[in-house]
């Protein structure tokens, strides 16, 4: 009898291969069970349909909520409720010893007529039937639409034989699971695309609560600062295989930069936040070196509460991790009340781009003075965000920020543009002795463009180019072939007369070697090496550092200088320029123009001025 157009929901399992599996690639149900159902369904007209398949086995939630009509790929002793308890069974088999029965069972709400159907249909289907259909789908890997006629048509193999082909295909299996892994680099690393993938189809299932996508952040820039680059980087791959051990073998793993990514499936998102408390336990435990708490930490994302955009929940996850790690945690979970931080900082990105094009970056002035004179010689170019709604915001609260997420560059180069301003208005008001020096971040100052790019910008101007000073700012670390770049480029930046100064130096990654390698004009002292002068060996620090920097013919800048007695050591060690709140706070452009076009260039007896009272009109 035919039920034309009536539509059955099948509840189907993901895991009796290759009975009935679930195939991720095609998303849909495949094996010999299903193409049963659906020789059965083409006979009677049925119209069969898998309710939410995926890869998570739901058969007993489904059949509780009494959504689906027949629960498939079950094992003859199952119990699901909602139904009459009876499996309908569709094949046997021997295993270890003992015969298993593979069966369905109908649930209550499935119309009387499928029920009656779908029985006659399976008692006229022979086992041996049955074993042509298994082997169709087992030759078939993956699995292709097979034609009713060949697929039933496949009788006379022995039971024993099937058993044996169900055997071998899990080891295939294995075999093909091991293929993949073979893929992975040696740290067990996945592909970043494999995890944006894998991520996007767990948030489209049905069962996205079931995974979470955790960030295991590793402090790379102080393990480096503190046991140099080869350990460090013998310490992620120490965490990378961490974390793959721990991992399951399906699970997907790989990095972004420092940060390992995992996205995880648990029950439920406290055992996610428990496994990776106990790896990042791990990872602290059994390194080399000793690590701090600050070292290491975790972040964890529900998928049930991440929002869809893969890059929106990643850069969540990385906030959290890092936020952890910050406040000596060992994870942080995303989506709580805690992780507002990371909201405030995801909105702060999103007005980025837009808040360069409104003009809310304003360049402030710290000026420099000649340690000799007290005159103004030159300025600092600092960038203060006048946002709309936050107000005021210091380099602090969004510099690291743009460097973590790559969108430094695009700042560095909005104050490049206004420094040149600056300097084309005070040429043509006939200041040409005024040094202005900008930030750029490492990772600005490693790219193969930069040059050229800088290159774009000075030439609209026509100020001489000797009055434009590079900072390279002590950021990031870099690798060997960004170091390579970086040299190169200070070369090609002075050769066009510009020239170039390590900022933060003595705290940060320069080092004496990079001195030797890098034809830099001078030395920005960092104020931590100012601060800790008064101190036996702060001072034999610092001594070493401005004698071989004036053995190499450079220029010494100390910066942060607030106090007198500050100011007397750095003259006796000849330190050639100041700069630091005991002269001058960083000054609104406007403001700091107008002094100099007034000629007031001398900073011997400093105003006694806050920041805060400097505001732009
Ligand atoms: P920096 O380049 O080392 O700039 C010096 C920082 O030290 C400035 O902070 C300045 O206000 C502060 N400073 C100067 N003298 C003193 C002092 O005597 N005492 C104290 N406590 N602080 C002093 P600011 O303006 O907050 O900038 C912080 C950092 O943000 C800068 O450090 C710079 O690396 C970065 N930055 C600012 N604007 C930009 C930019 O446009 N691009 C890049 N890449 N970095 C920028
Ligand atoms: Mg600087
Ligand atoms: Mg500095």
């Amino acid at each position: 009898m035919q039920t034309d157009g009536k539509i059955i929901y099948v509840a189907g399992n993901p895991d009796l291969y290759p009975l009935e599996y679930y195939d991720a690639e095609s998303q849909t149900y495949q094996g010999a069970i299903p193409e049963f159902l659906a020789a059965f369904a083409r006979e009677y007209g049925y119209d069969l349909r898998y309710f939410q398949p995926g890869p998570d086995d739901r058969r007993a939630d489904l059949a509780e909520n009494q959504q689906v009509d027949l629960i498939s790929g079950c094992e003859a002793g199952d119990r699901y409720d909602h139904t009459d308890g009876e499996p309908l069974i569709l094949f046997t088999s021997e295993s270890g010893g003992g015969e298993e029965a593979y069966a369905l069972f109908l649930t209550q709400v499935s119309p009387e007529q499928f029920q009656s159907d779908l029985r006659a249909y399976a008692a006229r289907t022979s086992q041996a039937e049955w074993t042509g259909a298994v082997l169709q789908s087992a030759g078939d890997m993956p699995p292709q639409p097979v034609h009713p006629g060949l697929l039933w048509g496949a009788g006379g193999i022995f039971l024993a034989l099937l058993t044996a082909l169900i055997l071998a295909l899990f080891q295939l299996r294995k075999r093909r699971g091991a293929a993949a892994v073979q893929n992975r680099t040696e740290e067990g690393l996945d592909s970043f695309e494999t995890l944006k993938e894998a991520f996007v189809s767990a948030a489209a299932s049905p069962i996205r609560s079931g995974y979470s996508l955790i960030c295991i952040h590793l402090d790379l820039d102080h393990l480096g600062r503190l046991w140099g680059y080869e350990r460090a980087r013998e310490l992620f791959l120490h965490g990378a295989q961490t974390v793959r051990r721990e991992a399951g073998a399906g699970e997907v793993l790989t990095n972004c930069g420092e940060d390992l990514l995992i996205l995880k499936r648990t029950a439920e998102p406290e055992e996610a936040m428990r496994w990776a408390e106990g790896v990042v336990g791990q990872i602290r435990g059994t390194s080399a070196v000793s690590l701090r708490a600050q070292d290491a930490a975790a972040g964890v994302c529900p998928l049930a509460v991440s929002s869809r955009d893969f890059g929106h929940t990643l850069f969540h996850v990385r906030q959290c991790a890092r936020t952890a790690c910050r406040e000596d945690q060992t994870s942080r979970l995303c989506g709580t009340e805690q992780c507002r931080f990371c909201q405030e900082r995801w909105s702060l990105l999103d007005d980025f781009f837009r808040a360069l094009e409104r003009n809310e970056f304003q360049l402030y002035i710290q000026f420099f003075v000649d340690a000799d004179s007290f005159r103004i010689v030159g300025g600092e170019a600092l960038s203060r965000w006048y946002h709309p709604r936050q107000g005021l915001l210091s380099p602090s609260q969004y510099i690291p920020l743009l460097e973590e997420t790559g969108q430094i560059e695009a700042l560095d180069f909005h104050v490049l543009e206004k420094a040149c301003a600056f300097l084309e208005e005070l040429g043509g008001r006939q200041v040409q002795d005024f040094f202005l020096s900008c930030n750029f971040a490492r990772k600005t100052f490693s790219a193969p463009d930069f040059v050229q790019r800088c290159i774009q910008v000075v030439q609209r101007f026509s100020f001489p180019l000797k009055l434009l000073i590079l900072e390279v700012t002590e950021s990031q670390q870099m690798n060997r072939s960004e170091m390579e770049q970086i040299r190169q480029n200070i070369r090609e930046i002075r050769e066009h007369g510009m020239r170039v100064i390590f900022d933060d130096f003595g705290v940060g990654f320069s080092t004496f070697h990079d001195l030797q390698n890098c034809p830099v004009d001078g030395l920005k002292l960092d104020k931590e090496l100012v601060d800790n002068m008064q101190t036996e060996k702060g001072k034999i620090i610092l001594n070493a550092l401005v004698e071989v920097g004036h053995r190499m013919g450079l220029t010494i800048l100390a910066e942060g200088v607030e106090e007198e007695a500050q100011i007397t050591t750095l003259r006796r060690l000849h330190c050639d320029a100041f700069q630091g709140f005991r002269f001058a706070v960083p000054l609104p452009e406007l403001e700091a123009k107008k002094r100099i076009l007034r000629g007031e260039r001398s900073l011997k007896d400093r105003d006694d001025k806050h920041e805060e009272d400097s505001h732009v009109e």
